[in-house]
């Protein structure tokens, strides 16, 4: 029987079709990997072609040696930093002057690189960088939230094949973010404990929709996840920010992140997909309400006219047979797969 699934924070409901079930291996993209050159001449992003960006913000390391990870502005940046932040409010029209930051973080010198397939050591030295970024913006008390993303694949808005994520920080809260802050808030002064908190208890107890586990972090699939194979990693202990990451819990985040996208890689063939870090604005980073996590979201079906028209998604893989099937693909034929 089709089911309806409500998530706990935004609200939104979702039809589970089972009717319509397809099997979580159906969605694998049957894409054949072509090979792709480890240094692109006109590619911005390889080693040797520095100049092409715009100038650097940071590299790391940055103490001579060739850098592993290197963050540029934006060179078609979706907001200005030398913008005033000026805001304008006229009957129902709001609007304010683009202000904002758009970086760029290359995640590696090398351009045939995947996440996916990288090493942990990899992955680590980019959430470090995200970190540095993310708390230094954090200061600017012009910026109210801050997003991190990444994007692979063309289906995933990806404009550049050299591996690479992106920040981009705002002047105003998204109202996706403020509506998840209610909820928390609302949840916090009901039930005296955050949401996420809560949640996870519940679930790792439950299993049915983890995926992995580390030390530090746990994945699973969302109960009422939009579209199939949505996966939400979540620090097991309480942080409302993203910016209060520890050394040792980024370690274990880019162990458990790799190993979520190396098993979606050989499972679903490499999939275009999208990651975000959901962080509060940071005049809420010690929120006991809010608690931050990384989505993990493939991109293996459309929006059509009915999710257009009414809000509701209609997903067609039931979450606890993704978590079950994502458990079973063993991560480490990825390296395998991409060799
Ligand atoms: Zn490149
Ligand atoms: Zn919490």
């Amino acid at each position: 029987m089709p089911e309806l699934r409500q998530n706990f924070f935004t609200k939104e409901w979702v039809i589970i079709a089972t009717e319509r079930a397809k099997r979580p291996e159906d969605l694998a993209t049957h894409r054949v990997v072509q090979p792709t050159p480890a240094y692109v001449e006109t590619c911005p992003f390889c080693p040797g072609n520095e100049g092409r960006t715009p100038i650097e913000i940071l590299r790391s390391p940055d103490d001579g040696q060739p850098w592993r990870v290197r963050v540029v502005p934006n060179k078609f940046a979706a907001l200005s930093s030398t913008a005033a932040r000026e805001r304008d409010l006229r009957h129902l029209r709001r609007r304010i002057d683009g202000f904002g930051f758009h970086e760029v973080i290359v995640d590696t010198p090398d351009h045939s690189q995947c996440m996916a397939l990288a090493t942990d050591a990899q992955v680590e030295d980019v959430l470090k960088v995200y970190r540095q970024r993310y708390n230094t913006l954090s200061l600017d008390r012009r910026i109210n939230h801050i997003t991190i993303f990444k994007n692979h694949g063309v289906d995933a808005g990806a404009s550049q094949r050299h591996p690479h994520s992106q920040l981009i920080a705002t002047p105003v809260i998204p109202s996706q973010v403020r509506q998840r802050l209610h909820e928390g808030l609302r949840h916090y002064d009901d039930v005296g404990e955050c949401m996420l908190c809560h949640l996870m208890e519940n679930e790792l107890e439950d299993g049915a929709l983890i995926v992995l586990q580390g030390e530090h972090f746990a994945a699973m699939e969302v109960f009422a996840s939009p579209t199939p194979f949505t996966t939400h990693i979540y620090p097991l202990r309480h942080m409302a920010s993203f910016g209060d990451i520890s050394d040792a819990e980024i370690a274990d985040l880019a162990k458990v992140l790799r190993t979520l996208l190396a098993k979606l890689y050989v499972g679903l063939e490499n999939p275009d997909l999208n990651f975000t870090v959901r962080s509060v604005p940071a005049d809420y980073s010690k929120a006991k309400h809010f608690h931050w996590y990384v989505s993990v979201i493939p991109r293996l079906t459309r929006v059509a006219g009915f999710e257009l028209g009414s809000g509701m998604f209609i997903n067609t893989v039931l979450p606890e047979a993704a978590a079950e099937f994502l458990r079973c693909v063993a991560a480490d034929k990825a390296s395998a797969a991409g060799a």
